[in-house]
Order: structure tokens, then C-alpha cells, then sequence
């Protein structure tokens, strides 16, 4: 019997190598601003109990409805891998009673899951950066947010981004203006695409942001839904832009930002790119005052968003710093204790430091090449019987005999 040659699930993606080096600046650099912003790091579960999902999604999202992984553990319990941050979180927060810890602010990074149509920059496991900034509803908190991901997305110098923002408003408003959309669109229901029909009695508001020539026709003549925000939220929208403006961040209003997910109240906002194609969100979020509440837990405004990492690393041009580790070669098994010392006293040192054992000079200076060693040291009879290393700098080809010490020096 042929054995079949193992494939990767469909819509996974390995990071390695280079590409892994990537990833981890792109994690880094937004680490490194979050914290700037105050932000401390969260690690949650990768599951949770489906309900999570279910409730805070909405029943009606296409996550829920159609990209969910969901599966049944051994215990019965249907369990599902996330497929986005903010319900665990929110759950986290509640199951841990940290009332009192508010405002927290929270980052992470990690894996998300969605049972989607794979394509490029489009996958089923793909990797997000998450920010929540929760126990405020102020305008000045959600200019912060957006001048957070700005700056993550300014530190990665990526060019070409540009901000679209809209307010959905609170869940009242948001009801009435459904209502009214729903009557307009019914008109003109045999002319709109199927999804459109389907989500006129699931999501109304998603059609707005259909990609359909036909459906962005009939929407150009639709109820505005600024029209139905209450005082208090065009206020507060209001408040926001004049904050933007202030920190000199340029923004669209684009009144077709609905998200995709139930939960968003008011402030909505996508950091989007002509470059990827048609996967042009890059940064995506908003604020969910009604969430905690919807979940079972105190009333607590909040405000986040998500950005994916593979989207970021594929709008990145800059070099990443590749490793350049020295290789410390043993040229006789007889001095291996020697080696393995050497080498930790150069860890020590921060000298970064991959061991060879070999006496084919030849093919270890290769290897060595290979892993972008920019020195070798040898370690052999003639080294080892006066008490010192040979030290070969690979670019220049030169080599001096020389002790520990100086070799430290030398490297450092
Ligand atoms: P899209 O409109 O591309 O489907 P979304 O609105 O579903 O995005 P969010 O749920 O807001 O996206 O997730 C935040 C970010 O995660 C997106 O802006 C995007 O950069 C990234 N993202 C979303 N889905 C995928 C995916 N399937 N593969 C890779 N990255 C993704
Ligand atoms: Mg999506």
C-alpha cells in the first residue's frame, strides 16, 4: 500500500522560517504599543462553550451561522474554537468577577478559527492581534483606540491604509432603523442578490455592505441610518471626530460599515487596503456597550478591535532583522565537554550561539553559511592544547588564534 503524503487541513497556513520571523515583529511591534498604551497581556482559552459564541455573536452572523467550529468533547459539551477574541474575554471577565479591576485594558495574539471560503489572505486558522479597552463610554477612549491601531499599523510603516469610520448607534436606534430598511428593501426584494434576500429576514443591516452591483443600487435610495442615532449617540460620534481631527488622524465617514458581528453599538471603524484584493480589512473594530449585559454581567460599556496578523505581514515591506548566531564548531569528538561549555559561557554573553560537531571543515562552513553565521570558531587538537579558540570571520575570511576572553570581546 502507497502511503499518502500528509496534507495540511484546508485554509491552514505554516508559519516558518522567515515567514515566522515576520510574524513575530508584527506581534512584537503591536505588543510594544499596546503596552505603551497601558495595555497588560491576556492568555484565554482557545475553546469555550458554544453558548459564548451563540449569545454574543447573534444567532443571525455569519460567523455563527455558517463559520463556527464547533464539536462535541468526549463529556458531550459542545464546545467551539473561538473565532475572534472579544466574547472570551468578555466571558473571562465575568467568570472571574474583576468588576473592580476596571477599566482594564487587554491584549493579545493568537490563533482565531472560521469555517470560511479559503483564498488568499483568507484562511479557516489565521492569527489576530485583539485589543479591548473596557469599563469606559467616552469619545476620548475611542479616539484612543483608533490612534492605538494607528500606531501599531504607523510602527509597522505599512503605506496605503486608510479609515473608515461610522456610528451604528445605540441597539434602540438600531432597531427602528432596521425596521425602516426592511420596509424600503421589501420593494425591491425579487431585485436583490440571494445573500441579500436571505440576511432581509436574518441581518438586514448586513445587506448594506453587500459587494453586489445591483444591491449598491438599490441601497444608494435606502433610509440614511444617521438619521435614526439618537441625540446621544450623534453627540458622541461628534465628539469623536473632533478628537480625531485634534490628533490629526484623516478619516471617512462610510455609512455602509455595518460589521459583521451583532454586538457593535455606535462607534464602528475598519483600517482597510486596495492591496490585498478583495481582503482589504486589515484592522477592523468598534465599540459594544450592551455586550456584558447580553452575556449576564454587569452593564459595562467597552471598546476593541482586531487586526490579522497574515493581512499585516503581507502589507509589510521592511526588512526584518534576520539571526546572525555564531558557529561554534567541535572538531574532535574528544573535546565535546569543551564545546558544550564554550558555548554556554558565549549564551551568557547574549552571543548567540549554534553548536557543530564534524571534522569536514568543509561541509560545517556551509552549514554555517547556511544559518547565516557570520563566525566560526574551531575547536580542536591544536585550539585545545594551547588553551585557545580559532575565530574565522566568515565575510572577511580571516582567522585568529585567541583565548576565551578575548573571543568574547571579539564577539561582543
Ligand atoms: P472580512 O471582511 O475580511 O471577512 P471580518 O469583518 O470578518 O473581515 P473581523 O471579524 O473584524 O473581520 O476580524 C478582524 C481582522 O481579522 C480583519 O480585519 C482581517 O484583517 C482579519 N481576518 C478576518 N477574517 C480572516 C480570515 N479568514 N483570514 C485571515 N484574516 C482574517
Ligand atoms: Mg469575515
Amino acid at each position: 500500500m502507497k502511503v499518502q503524503k500528509l496534507q495540511p487541513v484546508k485554509g491552514t497556513k505554516d508559519i516558518l522560517l522567515d515567514e515566522s520571523e515576520l510574524f513575530l515583529h508584527v506581534v512584537n511591534i503591536a505588543r510594544e504599543a499596546a503596552k505603551i498604551y497601558g495595555y497588560h497581556e491576556a492568555y484565554l482559552p482557545i475553546f469555550e462553550f458554544t453558548e459564548v459564541f451563540k449569545r454574543t455573536l447573534g444567532e443571525t452572523s455569519d460567523v455563527v451561522n455558517k463559520e463556527m467550529y464547533t464539536f462535541e468533547d468526549k463529556g458531550g459539551r459542545s464546545l467551539t474554537l473561538r473565532p475572534e477574541f472579544t466574547a472570551g474575554i468578555v466571558r473571562s471577565l465575568i467568570s472571574n468577577n474583576l468588576w473592580d479591576k476596571f477599566p482594564l485594558k487587554l491584549f493579545s495574539a493568537g490563533p482565531v478559527f472560521r469555517y470560511e471560503n479559503p483564498q488568499k489572505g483568507r484562511y479557516r486558522q489565521f492569527n489576530q492581534i485583539n485589543l479591548e479597552n473596557i469599563g469606559t463610554r467616552s469619545p476620548m477612549i475611542d479616539a484612543e483606540m483608533v490612534a492605538l491601531a494607528k500606531e501599531i499599523l504607523d510602527r509597522l510603516e505599512l503605506p496605503n491604509i486608510t479609515l473608515e469610520l461610522n456610528s451604528l448607534g445605540d441597539i434602540d436606534s438600531r432597531k427602528k432603523y432596521s425596521t425602516a430598511l426592511v420596509n424600503y428593501l421589501t420593494k425591491y426584494k425579487k431585485d436583490l442578490s440571494e445573500d441579500s434576500q436571505t440576511r432581509l429576514i436574518k441581518n438586514p443591516l448586513r445587506i448594506l455592505d453587500s459587494k453586489n452591483i445591483s444591491d449598491q443600487k438599490i441601497l444608494e435610495e435606502a433610509p440614511a441610518l444617521k438619521n435614526y442615532l439618537t441625540k446621544d449617540s450623534l453627540k458622541f460620534f461628534e465628539e469623536l471626530l473632533v478628537h480625531l481631527d485634534a490628533l490629526g488622524i484623516k478619516y471617512f465617514i462610510n455609512d455602509k460599515i455595518v460589521r459583521g458581528l451583532d454586538y457593535y453599538t455606535d462607534t464602528v471603524f475598519e483600517f482597510v487596503t486596495k492591496e490585498l484584493g478583495t481582503q482589504g480589512a486589515v484592522i477592523a473594530g468598534g465599540r459594544y456597550d450592551g455586550l456584558f449585559k447580553i452575556m449576564g454581567g454587569i452593564d459595562t460599556p467597552a471598546v476593541g478591535f482586531a487586526g490579522g496578523i497574515e493581512r499585516l505581514m503581507a502589507l509589510y515591506k521592511g526588512k526584518v532583522e534576520t539571526r546572525k548566531p555564531v558557529t561554534l564548531l567541535v572538531l574532535d569528538r574528544k573535546f565535546t565537554m569543551n564545546g558544550l561549555e564554550l558555548a554556554q559561557k558565549l549564551r551568557k554573553e547574549n552571543i548567540q550561539t549554534v553548536i557543530d560537531e564534524s571534522k569536514d571543515v568543509g561541509k560545517s562552513l556551509k552549514k554555517a553559511l547556511g544559518n547565516n553565521s557570520k563566525f566560526i570558531i574551531f575547536l580542536g587538537e591544536d585550539e585545545v592544547s594551547q588553551g585557545k579558540v580559532k575565530l574565522k570571520n566568515l565575510d572577511t575570511r580571516e582567522e585568529k588564534l585567541m583565548s576565551e576572553s578575548q573571543l568574547i570581546g571579539e564577539l561582543k
